[in-house]
């Protein structure tokens, strides 16, 4: 038997092969173990999700759907695929189709506009500045850059969505498409009311469940099925599995909406959806990744994933019941989901010095406009802070309470470097009690 390939190199590990890199991964690990991850829209995979990304399906091109491939040898990749599909529909009930295989929620939500929808196609989304997402027709995006926008925001006075001004908008507007999701925005979305709002100008309602796909599987958020045409998400977040999107839809849609899509003549919705996939946005799947969204939706399922859902939005309560007492503003005064948006504005500093100081100290945020924000947005006024990634290390209510008094104190106390030690000291103390799932213990 001849070796090509020097067998030394083959097995050796990462460590040995790319000590640079190596080092970078473990810095990682230490990093995500050290510190409070309060970014809302990240969240620690379990052990399995991690072992099904680092195998030998990434070897694998399986252009094509299940028993519909390109090429041959799928037989295994389609099983990973099928029960991708499977569970996805069963965690979401209502829900008729799905393709399991867009690579993020960025691509999802590109094939979702390119199924029904042609360039100039006028749009309706909520504003990027009012905690919309880049690809609801923000113009850095595709989708600005392609379809006529027209963002609805949230009222002056509530900060939340007031839907008559949503449904009068769409009358006028009249859009092929009404978009609706959000990537900071606090409370709770009335996907029937959207759906009726969209129906009744006869246009399609995508709805993408990125940030809030958990609770929702967990029956903690009114869901978007059966009142949305497409249905998107990410499954990286509150869904805690690899990254990645998921794109669901109707089988088809109802033949009085569907008279309006012209493309849709021939085909299903479902079909259009799988082809905007593949070939339209994507080339070969990421099998690894499919398996790994197979593990997580099947992890999903479980008694303890809903009671961690219902933790995360506890803690997000007591959180931000922690951070008002202490001055902070919220925006909407609250939330209903795992995150808020705190308005930093009366502990004096900006949304952009509030992070540095809080990451200082080892707590991890981003800075986030707050809607009407007077300041530019990579200066902001607030910060978004979110609960997912704690709750699954097992932080409950006694935590929260301490955490939003180390943010208030580590942002009062900016001018005080015993302040912060004392803070980064309460951080260290945090993260040793409660380890992270997955990884194991530094
Ligand atoms: C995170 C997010 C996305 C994009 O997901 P990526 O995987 O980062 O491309 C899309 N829509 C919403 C509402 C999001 O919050």
């Amino acid at each position: 038997m001849t070796v090509t390939t020097s067998p030394g190199l083959a097995w050796a590990p990462l460590a040995e092969v790319d000590p640079e890199l190596w080092r970078a991964i473990e810095g990682e690990r230490d990093r995500q173990t050290w510190k409070l991850e309060l970014i809302a829209s990240e969240n620690y995979v379990f052990r399995a999700v991690m072992e099904a990304q680092g195998t030998w399906l990434t070897n694998k091109y399986a252009e094509g759907l299940p028993g519909k491939r390109y090429y041959g040898g799928c037989e295994f990749v389609d099983v990973a695929e099928r029960l991708a599909q499977e569970r996805a529909l069963a965690l979401f009930p209502g829900a008729e189709h799905v393709n399991v295989q867009p690579h993020s929620g960025a691509q999802a939500n590109m094939a979702a506009y390119l199924s029904v929808l042609d360039r100039g196609d006028r749009i309706m989304g909520l504003s990027l500045a009012h905690g919309g997402h880049l690809t609801h027709g923000s113009p850095v995006n595709f989708s600005g850059k392609w379809f006529e926008v027209h963002s609805y925001g949230v009222e002056p006075e509530t900060e939340v969505l007031d839907y008559d001004a949503v449904e009068r908008m769409a009358r006028e507007v009249r859009p092929r498409m009404l978009v609706a999701g959000a990537s900071a925005y606090p409370r709770t979305l009335d996907f029937e009311r959207l759906a009726s709002i969209a129906h009744g100008v006869g246009a399609i309602l995508f709805v993408d469940m990125a940030h809030i796909a958990g609770l929702i599987a967990a029956g903690l958020h009114p869901s978007p099925f059966p009142h949305a045409d497409i249905v998107t998400t990410t499954t990286h977040k509150t869904l805690r599995g690899p990254r990645g999107g998921l794109v669901f839809c109707r089988a088809d849609l109802p033949p009085d909406l569907k008279a309006n899509y012209p493309v849709l003549e021939k085909t299903t919705l479902a079909a259009a959806i799988d082809k905007s996939v593949f070939p339209g946005v994507q080339g070969g799947p990421l099998m690894h990744v499919i398996a790994a969204k197979a593990v997580a939706l099947l992890l999903a399922g479980m008694p303890e994933y809903r009671e961690d859902q219902h933790r995360t939005i506890d803690n997000a309560q007591v959180l931000a019941g922690a951070l008002r007492d202490r001055g902070a503003r919220l925006v909407s005064g609250g939330t209903d989901t795992h995150l808020m948006l705190v308005d930093v504005t009366p502990l004096g500093v900006t949304g952009r010095e509030a992070e540095a100081l809080l990451d200082a100290v080892g707590i991890t945020v981003n800075k986030n406009a707050i809607p009407f924000d007077r300041n530019k947005p990579n200066i902001a006024s607030g910060i978004r802070v979110g609960t997912p990634a704690v709750t699954t290390r097992g932080m409950g209510e006694t935590e929260m309470r301490q955490i939003g008094g180390m943010i208030v104190d580590a942002i009062e106390g900016r001018d005080d470097a015993a302040v912060g030690e004392r803070v980064a000291a309460d951080v260290h103390e945090i993260c040793a009690r409660f380890p992270v799932p997955g990884l194991p213990p530094a």
